[in-house]
């Protein structure tokens, strides 16, 4: 069994895209601007957004992060939206979900320009994506998909089994598998809440990627031998023995499954770390279409 371990691979993608972005700026190029839209102060929120500033600190590339209060209108925000789909500086940016109650999500995703929208969640990369056209993907499927590349895991002809099948994980993820190209050329089940006899259809994957938010969901009975088990979940609970007074775990019940797999991802430290370098991947590529573009304006 290989725990797969996305801490690794991700720091090694931050040091190719630093290295990139160093030949980029010796031949006069600009750096990467991201930005980010915080509306409230929601503690997890808060700890990704401040990992994605510090991740682009990291390779070199400008971040701007703006805070709103969650009392402020859905006009407001959408106004705000509106003036970093005209900032030319500004290469790609993303509003934190989830959103406080109060916003529709959708009415706010559709609002970012998809030129800029490296979180991939606007209607019109959603689609090129289902078309297998260029797109900026999601960046959590988008980290799946790398880190199956990276440990060279087949993917042709294998189940997969997806639980969850929410827009920004289990719906793309599905999508992406069922593609002809690789990782792909999967046989995709997508399962959700309302699936009849889970566990009879989970125990027949190849690939078992878990993307629900309840912890510790998956378990050693629910795994067919040999697997590869992909853990999306994040669930953050107190404790005493961290830093910040709580630890993060996932939906795959790590040390019983972890002994069926053949491959597995840990949490922390396994499709997290993935997300946020994905994200700046989209990121450098959104730069690269804004450099052209002003070159032809
Ligand atoms: P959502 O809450 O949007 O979706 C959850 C999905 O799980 C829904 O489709 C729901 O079904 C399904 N579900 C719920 N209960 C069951 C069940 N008993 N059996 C089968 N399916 C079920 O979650 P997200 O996709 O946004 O996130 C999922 C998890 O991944 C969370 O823990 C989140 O924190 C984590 N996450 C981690 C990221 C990372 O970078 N590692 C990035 C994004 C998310 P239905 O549609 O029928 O309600």
């Amino acid at each position: 069994m290989t725990i797969i371990d996305g801490k690794k691979v991700a720091e090694e993608l931050l040091e190719k895209m630093k290295r990139e972005l160093a030949q980029i700026r010796e031949r006069g190029g600009r750096r990467p601007h991201l930005a980010a839209i915080l509306v409230g102060n929601d503690g997890a929120s808060e700890t990704y957004v401040s990992a994605k500033v510090k991740a682009c600190e990291r390779v070199g590339f400008k971040s701007t992060l703006i805070r709103l209060s969650e009392t402020i209108s859905e006009k407001n925000l959408l106004e705000n939206v509106d003036l970093l789909n005209r900032d030319p500086d500004i290469d790609g940016f993303i509003v934190q979900l989830p959103l406080p109650k109060a916003f529709s999500e959708r009415n706010v995703m559709e609002a970012i320009s998809p030129e800029k929208d490296v979180d991939g969640f606007h209607p019109v990369n959603l689609g090129r994506m289902m078309l297998n056209l260029p797109a900026y993907l999601p960046a959590t499927p988008y980290g799946i998909l790398q880190l199956l590349e990276y440990y060279k895991i087949e993917t042709s002809g294998k189940h997969c089994v997806v639980v969850g099948r929410s827009h920004i994980v289990g719906s793309p993820v599905s999508v992406l598998l069922a593609r002809n190209a690789y990782p792909g050329n999967c046989t995709v089940t997508l399962t959700h809440s309302k699936t009849a006899n889970l566990k009879a259809i989970t125990q027949q994957a190849d690939i078992l990627i878990v993307a629900l938010g309840k912890m510790n969901f998956i378990t050693s009975d629910m795994v067919k031998q040999g697997a590869v088990v992909i853990d999306v979940g994040i669930t953050r609970i107190p404790s005493g023995q961290s830093k910040n007074g709580t630890r993060l775990i996932g939906d795959v019940k790590f040390d019983e499954v972890a002994q069926r797999c053949s491959f597995i991802t840990p949490v922390p430290g396994g499709v997290g770390p993935m997300t946020i370098v994905s994200l700046l991947m989209n990121t450098i590529k959104a730069s690269k279409m804004n450099t052209l573009k002003a070159a032809k304006a």
